[in-house]
């Protein structure tokens, strides 16, 4: 009698279960506009140079493997907390803001997860649809019931605010509101300035615990600007929520670098719920590793590096805007039926495309490219050596 044989294989997670299909595909002319990881000019995901020369300082000076605190590297927490709300701004000065270093922004996510599950009094977890599907699934896993709210207008192909505006007035006093911080995934949609400067006044009146998950900080306009959207709800807010991800920003996917951030509304109350933080952290992995989030306190700890990487951050991000201008034209002389500007407007690595199901399956079955069946691509698979063969499929699809 087996104890394992009852048990049913369990679906392909919807973009990491791409990468590997992708793997598998015989094509050599095979496109991979799947998951989202950045790619530079010649279709590779590069080492930032500020990330390798600060590991070379790390490799010659460090002399212990010993543990980290359950929270981390404290100079890494603080570095954190600098780029999310601005040097000196007044939830550091005043102590109100308390960070742990995570494993990616997905860790930070189950941190949060657990954390509002046992010690809010929230109901609901109010997540935009479209969203992240890892998002139903980090909520569910703690059993905090999901409501949805509208964000995507299909035939504007723009942010859907009425609606989204209309959904939240049903979000009650303690509800978490998850909040994309920029780049939305996978719409690429973001709101405008005014529109967070309403959704925080909105939120702080009607009493909501706002989450942010800022996985893309530096990938839509600029790390400073990037964060007015969170920036504008600290102001308003005096307790929120933040996980953040250093996995795009700083190309460190696979050291698993990321923070949880609790701001409440004063140092005490910061440090009590903190305290409880760490008491989940210490039962679901201890404490985290050494490795990456060392090299982006070096990064971030000297100027020249920081200057580095700043550079190739936006070297990153520029790339990617005129990939976004090159694609849309390109589709436009090829004769595309179909009017792709929207694309241009869309923050960060991806891009709702508009393409259907059908039609994303027909570019994988036919032309070997890949993309999320939801039509979303990563424009930062598009690279010169790639952008005409894929824009004759979709032409051809279309
Ligand atoms: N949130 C969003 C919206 C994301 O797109 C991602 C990465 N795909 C993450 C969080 C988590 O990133 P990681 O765990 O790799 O840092």
């Amino acid at each position: 009698m087996s104890l394992f044989n009852h048990i049913q294989a369990a679906p392909a997670d919807p973009i990491l279960g791409l990468g590997e299909a992708f793997k598998a595909e015989l094509r050599p002319e095979k496109i991979n506009l799947g998951i989202g990881v950045y790619k530079d000019a010649n279709g590779q995901t590069p080492i930032v140079q500020a990330v390798k020369e600060a590991e070379k300082r790390l490799l010659a000076k460090e002399n212990t493997k010993n543990y980290l605190t359950i929270d981390g590297i404290s100079e890494f927490n603080i570095h954190t907390q600098a780029l999310l709300f601005g040097e000196n701004a007044q939830v550091i000065t005043q102590k109100r803001a308390k960070t742990a270093q995570s494993l990616g922004g997905t860790g930070a996510l189950r941190i949060a997860a657990e954390f509002i599950k046992r010690h809010t009094t929230a109901q609901n977890v109010w997540i935009s649809t479209p969203t992240w599907p890892n998002h139903n699934a980090i909520f569910n896993a703690v059993g905090i019931t999901i409501k949805e709210y509208r964000y995507y207008n299909k035939e504007t192909k723009s942010l859907d605010w009425n609606n989204l505006i209309a959904d939240l007035a049903h979000a009650e006093k303690g509800d978490v509101v998850l909040l994309h911080g920029c780049c939305h995934n996978p719409t690429g949609i973001d709101p405008t300035p005014e529109q967070w400067e309403t959704l925080a006044k909105m939120s702080a009146e009607k009493g909501w615990l706002p989450l942010f998950d800022f996985a893309y900080q530096g990938f839509a306009n600029g790390l400073e600007e990037d964060a007015f959207g969170l920036r504008t709800f600290a102001k308003n807010h005096t307790e929120l929520l933040v996980a953040s991800s250093f996995s795009k920003n700083f190309g460190l996917y696979n050291e698993r670098v990321g923070a949880f951030t609790l701001v409440a509304e004063n140092e005490n109350v910061a440090n009590n719920a903190f305290s409880q933080v760490k008491s989940i952290i210490r039962v679901l992995y201890s404490n985290p590793s050494s490795h990456g989030a060392s090299a982006v306190a070096t990064v971030l700890a000297d100027n020249e590096l920081k200057a580095n990487w700043i550079a190739e951050l936006a070297e990153m991000r520029n790339r990617i805007k005129q990939m976004r201008a090159k694609f849309v034209e390109l589709l436009k002389q090829k004769g595309a039926t179909q009017n792709f500007d929207f694309i241009i407007e869309q923050n960060g690595m991806f891009s709702f495309s508009g393409l259907t199901p059908e039609q994303v399956d027909r570019l994988r079955d036919e032309f070997a490219i890949y993309a999320v069946r939801s039509g979303r691509i990563n424009v930062a698979g598009i690279t010169e050596a790639n952008i005409n063969a894929l824009c004759d499929a979709i032409v051809k699809v279309l």
